[in-house]
């Protein structure tokens, strides 16, 4: 009986990847009692527009980039929001299933008005949930790239969501998110994107030299492949959200190569 003890709790902390290829987490044992927690709505599956490239021809960019990752960490600017709009990566959903406690999704959005206009929602005490919001990083036009709050933590930035079947239900009243797997990134809009039109002029080669900085670097840290970038229009689940407007998944290839992210 003790050996039978033993081998459970092995196959319980055996890490996802062993399991499942494709990204790797490491899962608690379920709470006693646990049941299967609601399975999301049928959705379009993924499919990454960002394909296999070992070879980058342009060496200036390589250049710049590895310069840029270089000076990552120290040009990195932080800033503290108000703990109402995030929380902790919870271990368990409503129904006593284990959560990934590390990030295995990245979703990419836009501010759609500034960054400073973003980040002051974040510092705002919003005691009611629906105002609560955050994204872990945002990118500013000039290519700033501000963290919003560490990895480590739960940021709100999407609601009712969900991506290739899965996602987290919480609270058992309210349907699930990808919040407690995600992290979330934010490009500042350009001006002519202040409303809700279909598209604007787009993002600013700085945007994309530092997004692609900041995903090598989850995707190195978290083992998150390039199949897990996706997008807040993807994942949401109430058809309203269209962000990021205008982006350009090429732009984002070039650089992702040049930094050996997609070989
Ligand atoms: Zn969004």
């Amino acid at each position: 009986m003790g050996l039978a003890l033993v081998a459970l709790a092995a196959i319980a902390f055996v890490p996802l990847w062993q399991r499942h290829s494709g990204y790797s987490a490491r899962l608690p044992a379920p709470l006693p009692n646990a049941r299967p927690a609601p399975m999301p709505p049928a959705q379009a599956a993924w499919s990454t527009p960002l394909s296999k490239q070992c070879a980058v021809n342009d060496r200036a960019l390589v250049a710049r980039l590895k310069a840029q990752r270089e000076g990552h960490a120290s040009n990195l600017k932080r800033v503290q929001i108000d703990p109402s709009n995030y929380a902790q990566r919870a271990a368990h959903d409503a129904f006593g299933n284990p959560l990934s406690a590390t990030p295995t999704l990245v979703v990419l959005h836009e501010t759609v008005f500034g960054l400073q206009s973003a980040l002051n929602t974040f510092i705002k005490h919003n005691p009611r949930d629906a105002d609560q919001v955050s994204y872990h990083l945002l990118i500013g036009e000039n290519g700033d790239a501000v963290e919003a709050l560490h990895p480590r933590f739960r940021a709100y930035g999407a609601g009712y969501s969900a991506f290739d079947g899965e996602w987290a239900v919480l609270n058992p009243e309210l349907p699930g998110s990808i919040n407690n797997f995600a992290l979330h990134l934010s490009l500042e809009t350009p001006l002519d994107g202040e409303n809700n039109a279909s598209g604007h002029s787009g993002y600013s080669s700085a945007q994309y030299d530092s997004l692609a900085v900041v995903l090598a670097d989850w995707m190195k840290r978290y083992h998150i492949p390039k199949e897990r970038i996706t997008t807040h229009r993807h994942v949401d689940l109430g058809a309203e959200r269209a962000d990021p407007r205008s982006f350009n998944w090429q732009a984002l290839q070039q650089r992702l190569a040049a930094l050996g992210m997609l070989c």
